[in-house]
């Protein structure tokens, strides 16, 4: 299968999720996940009209992103240390993954230094795992209205990555706490948060179902990821 042809099969599975959920299909957005896959790819990508990509790594995106058409939007989809937050604002329109008021605090200032306002998502630990990193859903609603106040970080919504499982079904109440989370979050806020950003390639058309408003899929458009050997300290 080329890009082409699995992004027609991606698109049209969005469609009908979207339409068993009674959604408009343009209320998901597609984020490729692009991590381990060079350049060429994303220009064979973007040249079958796939415009929206994510990465994981800040050594592997600096490297892949000049290299890219600029037709590319790029959105951090990884937990960021703070050493690499300077890099993080300078190459991404977003950040998903924010997980810690330290780290939120540290992409505010340097949001501000490059004269950004940068968008955030908050990244949710739905289940608990020791394995991930993410929010506890307490702690995020306790340290909201701090999140709020930085003056360069604007809180766009929450993402999660619910246990892996090779059935789609068992994401499901992970989905729903999340979207419930969500909502919690509003009524502290006063104000909606747009993006819900949950689904993965074995799981998007659930994710479509409780609410997602982007899924980041991977394998299902690129085809297996190599196994690549990277510097440990990132
Ligand atoms: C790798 C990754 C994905 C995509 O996973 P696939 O199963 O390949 O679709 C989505 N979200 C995050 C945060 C990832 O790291």
């Amino acid at each position: 299968m080329t890009f082409a042809e699995n992004l027609a099969s991606i698109r049209q599975r969005i469609a009908a999720a979207c339409q068993r959920a009674g959604r408009a299909e343009a209320s998901v957005t597609l984020l490729a996940v692009s991590k381990s896959h060079p350049p060429e790819t994303i220009r064979a990508a973007v040249d079958a009209g796939q415009f929206h990509f994510g990465e994981n790594k800040i050594q592997e995106a600096k490297a892949k992103i000049p290299l890219s058409p600029s037709k590319a939007r790029w959105q951090f989809i990884g937990h960021l240390q703070s050493n690499k937050v300077r890099d993080a604002v300078e190459l991404f329109e977003m950040i998903q993954g924010v997980d810690s008021l330290a780290i939120a605090r540290e992409i505010s200032k340097r949001a501000e230094q490059a004269a950004k306002t940068m968008p955030i998502l908050l990244e949710v630990n739905v289940a608990g795992e020791a394995s991930k990193f993410g929010y506890n859903p307490e702690q995020l609603l306790a340290e909201l209205s701090e999140l709020n106040a930085l003056p360069r970080l604007e809180i766009h919504g929450v993402m999660a990555i619910p246990p892996f499982s090779p059935v789609a079904e068992k994401s499901r109440p992970y989905f729903q706490r999340l979207r419930e989370l969500k909502t919690r979050a509003e009524a502290v806020l006063g104000a909606p948060l747009p993006h819900l950003s949950i689904g993965m390639s074995g799981d998007f058309e659930v994710a479509i179902e409780e609410g997602a408003t982007m899924v980041r899929v991977g394998t299902a458009l690129f085809g297996e990821r190599q196994k690549v050997v990277r510097p440990a300290a990132d």
